[in-house]
């Protein structure tokens, strides 16, 4: 069984968002494109209470996209961006949600991130996904959305270490790329194992 996973398609990710996404927007079309191929539909929403601690603004002399460590390790200092109930947290108007079966919300702890979509950055809490598509029998995952290199990466990688196939939908992702992020996490999901296909490929896919 497979399904698409649209990971955090949010107005605060794509264009005059709080973390912009270069060309975020343009993932929305090709995800559209393929919304109708698939039974099960999953996104991602990145939650957070405006005291989070991955907002720079929570922490006096430190800079936006600075490196800090924190108890489960290192974490990049970002704008403050998705705050709970604000527009820019809500799922961007032109992408298809009628067909979502599941929203898994995330980093809503003041105290801790999630990129990924099944464990939060502690890598250890879970944030339910994976007993949700183990009790359906899903083996296979699409995946798509922003950003490739931070929370379609985490989502990923973790996802091949539960021992989902993964196939990632090259035009459907954009990058944030800070330091060549986009291609050290490109790089990092091959070695793992993601397959990768452009949105075009996906009837060969799904039917292969
Ligand atoms: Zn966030």
């Amino acid at each position: 069984m497979n399904a698409l996973l649209i990971i955090d398609v949010q107005n605060d990710f794509c264009a005059a968002g709080k973390l912009a996404v270069h060309n975020g927007d343009k993932v929305i079309r090709p995800i559209n494109q393929v919304i109708p191929k698939f039974e099960h539909i999953i996104q991602t929403q990145d939650w957070h209470p405006k005291d989070h601690l991955s907002f720079a603004s929570n922490h006096e002399g430190k800079s936006e996209y600075e490196q800090i460590v924190l108890p489960y390790g290192e974490q990049v200092l970002w704008p403050d961006h998705c705050v709970q109930g604000t527009t820019g947290a809500d799922f961007h108007p032109e992408l298809n949600t009628l067909h979502t079966q599941l929203v898994i919300r995330k980093g809503f702890r003041k105290e801790i991130d999630s990129y990924s979509a099944f464990f939060e950055n502690d890598k250890t809490t879970s944030t339910g996904l994976h007993g949700f598509l183990s009790s359906l029998g899903i083996k296979r995952l699409f995946m798509c959305g922003l950003a490739t290199d931070f929370c379609v990466k985490y989502s990923a990688l973790d996802a091949r270490k539960l021992s989902y196939d993964v196939t990632l939908l090259t035009d459907a992702v954009q990058a944030i790329d800070l330091n060549n992020s986009k291609d050290s996490a490109l790089a990092e999901m091959k070695a793992a194992g993601v397959d990768f296909i452009s949105s075009g490929e996906i009837d060969t896919a799904l039917n292969g």
